[in-house]
């Protein structure tokens, strides 16, 4: 396997070479904003090209008689490439990429191999809890220890715990959480509040440093209860049982986290209150299934890669395969709907950027972390319960409420349509290499195993239609 040979096929096609070519809809944004989108996407393909596409197939063999196993090197270069941090805020040192510009990354590395990508899309949704907090100090100190940490070559990784045995859809949508049978709770205790309970199937769970955990202070009332916590995975009480062993997305470990009586001290909230944290998962949901739309659309077009480079370099009857005009019109058909499902998550990510709570990430008070005394200031304001809550009321009226259901539709929509037709799109390809599809060589059906993933988490496919339907269609 040469994925040097891989490269080299893809960049005689113009569509799949430049950015240009490929996201004709970013050409419409302000010079400032292009740069910075282009910056991300050269760094995210430029890394996906050195540390990701030439160790796809090897750490997809490690993990499969290792599911615990994770490349610290991978880790280590993560970190330094700055991708580690790119959401944190620029005045701390992050790229404050968005979540337009983490997609672009996430979509480039998926097209080298989708399980190394979605552990940095799991990073990322863990980060984004931390980054969508009123909690200013604790936000503070976490992006300077992920930032610092990548510098130092130390990676500090983070994770986002919600899902429990019985309860999976049931915890991502508030008419669901309602009834739901969680296990996970929260007692008051002095100084914070104590943890127990199980989640289950958590991205990044079994290596994380931080895992942000949605609990119920009281498990028969758990929508007016659902608070989020920051868990330090080196707090006692803390254990990883199991981690599972995967079909597809294997080389970001998913697992179990046992929590008994977790001390998570007041400071380590996210919430501002007892009972918003599905007001919360909301914001975080229209910022990150968009971005599982690019996670989708990046693993079939690698596929799509792939498939170009075996229909160029195998023979068939002595001809390369895509000599035959219905190899081109296949090809062709998939070239539009992988473009057709990015204008789709491009659309949602711009949609939470530009009009949700994404805005924040360029406004004043993520520059004011940057000047001198900002650590001081942050500190004093958090400590303020009334302060925070009057800065969550807000924040929630300019982007939250109506703002934000119409950017989860777009993002419930692009989750599900990118999946599905990724799905659909790989599985075609399949068919058209015949047998050689199940090389694992050529890395079809290994994005097959991959790309069913993207339909079942960050809601199932069927939970995104429900909830399109609520936030964007019901009058
Ligand atoms: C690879 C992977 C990584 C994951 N990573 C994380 C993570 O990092 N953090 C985390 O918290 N969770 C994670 N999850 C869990 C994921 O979010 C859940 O699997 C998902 O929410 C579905 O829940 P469930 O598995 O309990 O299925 P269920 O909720 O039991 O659903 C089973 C079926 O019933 C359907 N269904 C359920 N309720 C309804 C309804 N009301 N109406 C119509 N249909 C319904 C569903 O669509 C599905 O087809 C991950 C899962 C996977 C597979």
């Amino acid at each position: 396997v040469n994925p040097e040979r891989l490269f080299e096929v893809c960049d005689r096609v113009p569509l799949l070479r430049d950015l240009d070519g490929l996201a004709p809809v970013l050409r419409a944004l302000p010079n400032a904003d292009r740069k910075r989108l282009e910056n991300a996407w050269r760094l995210g393909r430029r890394f996906a090209r050195a540390h990701v596409s030439p160790i796809a197939l090897s750490q997809e063999a490690a993990m499969h008689d290792d599911p615990r196993h994770v490349d610290p090197a991978f880790l280590e270069a993560l970190g330094r490439s700055g991708l580690l941090s790119m959401g944190c805020f620029p005045s701390l040192g992050g790229l404050g990429v968005g979540a337009t510009g983490g997609a672009l990354v996430l979509e480039e590395l998926c097209a080298g191999c989708a399980g190394l990508g979605n552990l940095l899309g799991a990073h990322q949704l863990g980060l984004a809890g931390v980054l969508l907090t009123r909690n200013l100090e604790l936000s503070r100190r976490i992006q300077l220890e992920v930032i610092e940490g990548a510098r130092r070559g130390t990676p500090v990784l983070l994770a986002a715990a919600v899902t429990e045995p019985q309860a999976g859809s049931d915890v991502e949508d508030a008419r669901f959480l309602r009834t739901a049978r969680i296990c996970t709770t929260a007692t008051r205790v002095p100084g914070g509040y104590a943890l127990t309970g199980t989640k289950v199937f958590i991205s990044n769970g079994s290596f994380a440093r931080y895992v942000v955990v949605g609990a119920a202070t009281d498990r028969k009332r758990p929508l007016e209860t659902w608070t989020m916590f920051l868990v330090d995975a080196t707090s006692e009480g803390f254990s990883v049982p199991r981690v599972e062993d995967k079909m597809g997305m294997k080389a970001n470990p998913a697992a179990e986290l046992h929590l008994q009586e977790v001390f998570v001290p007041d400071a380590q909230v996210l919430s501002d209150r007892v009972g918003d944290a599905m007001e919360a998962t909301e914001v975080v949901l229209a910022a990150s299934r968009g971005p599982v739309g690019a996670i989708a659309t990046g693993t079939a077009r690698g596929a799509l890669e792939r498939f170009l480079w075996f229909a160029t370099d195998t023979r068939r009857a002595g001809r390369p395969p895509i000599d035959d005009p219905a190899i081109q019109d296949a090809v062709a058909g998939a070239v539009q709907e992988l473009t057709a499902c990015r204008a789709t998550w491009i659309a949602a990510t711009t949609a939470f950027d530009r009009l949700g709570f994404g805005a924040l990430g360029r406004g004043a008070v993520t520059r004011l972390y940057g000047l001198p005394g900002a650590g001081l200031a942050v500190r004093l304001f958090s400590r303020s319960d009334a302060r925070r809550q009057r800065l969550g009321e807000l924040l929630q009226e300019r982007y939250g409420g109506r703002t934000n259901d119409r950017v989860l539709a777009h993002a419930s929509l692009a989750k599900r349509a990118c999946s599905d037709v990724a799905l659909a799109v790989v599985g075609r390809l399949m068919d058209l290499m015949g047998p050689a599809a199940l090389e694992p060589e050529w890395g079809l059906e290994k994005a097959w195993r991959d790309v069913k993933l993207t339909q079942i988490y960050e809601g199932t496919n069927q939970l995104n239609r429900l909830c399109l339907y609520e936030k964007g269609v019901a009058p």
